[in-house]
């Protein structure tokens, strides 16, 4: 069953520097954290206790992000779900026919099992579904 928002995936060319703009909101940056299999560093900043903002800096040119950022600029990425049952809720999305990006989980950042549903089964939305480690 899908919870709640999980986290909202920004896209930034320099990490550090994005870091500093959201700081000025009064945000703390409770993690800095590589994700080697998406080539990117990602830094957490908790809104209130159950939802974080995921700043997402490209390692590499092959990055997704670093495609995203040159084919649409910086910018919102994705927008996180978060669900009790990650296997279940892929599953699910395909047997009502939404095209998926992962059929399976993959591992993503904070050790989290998470999965994408394509923009265009989501109304131009890239929609990640993500089991967190202790739900
Ligand atoms: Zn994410």
């Amino acid at each position: 069953m899908i919870q709640k928002v999980s986290h909202i995936g920004i896209a930034v060319r320099d990490l550090q520097a994005a870091i500093e703009v959201y700081k000025k909101l009064g945000l703390v940056v409770e993690g800095i954290e590589t994700v080697e299999s998406q080539k990117v560093r990602v830094a957490f900043l908790p809104i209130g206790k159950e939802v974080r903002i995921e700043l997402l800096e490209p390692t590499s040119d092959e990055s997704p992000i670093a495609r995203f950022i040159e084919k649409k600029g910086e910018g919102i990425h994705h927008l996180a779900l978060a669900t009790d049952n990650i296997e279940n809720e892929l599953k699910q999305a395909e047997a009502q026919e939404l095209q998926l990006i992962d059929k399976t989980p993959r591992q993503g950042a904070h050790h989290a099992s998470i999965g994408f549903l394509h923009p265009k089964a989501m109304k131009g939305v890239l929609l990640e579904l993500c089991q967190e480690k202790d739900g």
